[in-house]
């Protein structure tokens, strides 16, 4: 069975549902096509979900902390109701350690300052109060537990922080993708699960819709990839890989959960804590514990993977990470049973995403989420829904990029910042925390 629609999205994760919505609002109609059995069902189920408005680029953060306020303000974005509920922002705030290696974070606030984005300096005695549980002893640089200095302390302290009230995560994102989904469909999107996209259709130079696993085809002008960890192999099906001068690729990440201290309350006292100087962020976990990322320190390995056939078994990066951490709360308990979760990052070649149309007419990307753009999703969607309406207006993006409005903050951007002919942004922390 053949079906039309005007726009064809390939991937039903947190960004690809929000384009979904946001075209429908846009009056495009759309098909979602994923081949797992349900949205949100990719790497968007193991996101950490954690919403900040720190950024090391002034773009990233204006983008940011514009996404923060759909979080904020969920089901009035949305404007549907789910019957499975709605996902929770749990505003917690976020605390930053100052440390040389993000130069006590005078850039990050002064994009703040710029942005007019909330925050807070803590000392030393601050941060203590709030996390009992802490020891602020340098251990710069992080290590891996076979170096036999790990567990030296470095020279000196932790000595300051900044902590952003307008942070916190969200608590299940495969429900948050869920309510895109419903809101999406009462728009007028359609989804189709358990298929996948194995031939992008091309007609007199453009795109022409995709053939599915099944042999059936679904006709529509606009293709867009939001594939994840399988958007390079998306972007060569449609042969729009030769003008890009940003790669992507899949990043095996792996995020260790661990029972907070006992007689502390990490899910009702604690925050987001992103700390350099052990190579670790945190947040608070439903039942009291802690979940563990790494912040791609030097140390630990990047492993790039095939997103078909990795191996999503933990290895011993779960246990250097718990372990770092463990330098911070040395009252924190480190089980036998390996808990958390294994999946993959999306990662372009300065970690910055792509979101932009390519050299196949009708055929876009918003890709390269590289581990921090969860929280954008909402933002994201509707800045490519424009771009789309954009490009397909007749419009020379690559040469007259869109400006894009950001609503709540009412702040300009231009959409080129995030185009797949940019050069490597230097300003870039080249790691999740983009
Ligand atoms: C461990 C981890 C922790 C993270 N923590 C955070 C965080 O704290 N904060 C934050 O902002 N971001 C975080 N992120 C990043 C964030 O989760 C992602 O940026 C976001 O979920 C990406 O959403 P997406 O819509 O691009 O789709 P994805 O969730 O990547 O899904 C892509 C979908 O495409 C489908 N697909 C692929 N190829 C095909 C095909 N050929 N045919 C049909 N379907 C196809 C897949 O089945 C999949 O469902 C984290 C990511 C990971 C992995």
């Amino acid at each position: 069975m053949t079906q039309t629609t005007d726009a064809i999205i390939i991937g039903a994760g947190v960004i690809g549902t929000a384009i979904a919505l946001e075209l429908n609002r846009l009056g495009m109609g759309t098909v979602s096509v994923d081949k797992n059995p349900a949205s949100g069902y990719g790497p968007t189920s193991s996101s950490c979900a954690i919403i900040r408005v720190h950024y090391s680029t002034l773009d990233g953060t204006a983008f940011a902390f514009e996404g923060y306020h759909y979080w904020r303000d969920w089901a009035e974005y949305l404007g549907a109701e789910d019957e499975r509920g709605m996902a929770e922002f749990r505003e917690t705030g976020c605390l930053v350690m100052c440390t040389a290696q993000n130069d006590f974070m005078r850039r990050h606030s002064a994009h703040c300052d710029e942005l007019k984005i909330p925050y807070e300096r803590w000392d030393a005695k601050k941060i203590i109060e709030r996390l009992p549980i802490y020891d602020l002893t340098s251990y710069w640089p992080p290590r891996r537990m076979d170096d036999p200095t790990f567990g030296e302390p470095g020279t000196g302290r932790v000595e300051s922080g900044i902590f952003f009230p307008t942070a916190g995560y969200v608590t299940d994102p495969q429900l948050s993708t869920h309510n895109l989904q419903v809101a999406a469909e009462a728009a007028g999107g359609r989804f189709v699960f358990g298929r996948t996209v194995i031939e992008i259709l091309q007609s007199n130079g453009r795109i022409g819709g995709v053939r599915l696993d099944d042999g059936s085809e679904i006709h529509a002008p606009v293709v867009v990839n939001v594939a994840g960890p399988f958007s390079a192999d998306v972007n060569a099906l449609a042969g729009a890989l030769d003008d890009m001068t940003i790669g992507t690729r899949a990043l095996k990440q792996e995020v260790a959960h661990v029972p907070a201290p006992e007689g502390f309350d990490f899910y009702e006292m604690g925050m987001v804590v992103s700390d350099s100087d052990i190579g670790c962020y945190v947040r608070p976990e439903k039942g009291n514990f802690i979940l563990i990322g790494s912040e791609d320190p030097e140390c630990d390995p990047r492993e790039w993977v095939d997103p078909e056939s990795y191996d999503r078994n933990f290895s011993d990066q779960w246990t250097h990470q718990a372990y770092r951490y463990a330098q911070r709360v040395p009252s924190l308990r480190i089980p036998s049973r390996m808990r958390g979760v294994v999946d993959l990052y999306d990662v372009t070649d300065d970690w910055i995403p792509i979101y932009d149309k390519s050299a196949v007419p009708g055929f876009y990307m918003a890709i390269g989420s590289s581990g921090n753009q969860f929280k954008n999703a909402p933002i994201a969607g509707r800045m490519m829904a424009r771009l789309i309406e954009y490009c397909e207006a007749g419009n020379a993006h690559d040469t007259e990029p869109l400006q894009f409005e950001l609503p709540y903050i009412k702040r300009q951007i231009d959409v080129s910042f995030y185009s797949r002919k940019r050069q490597i942004n230097k300003d870039s922390s080249f790691s999740v925390l983009g």
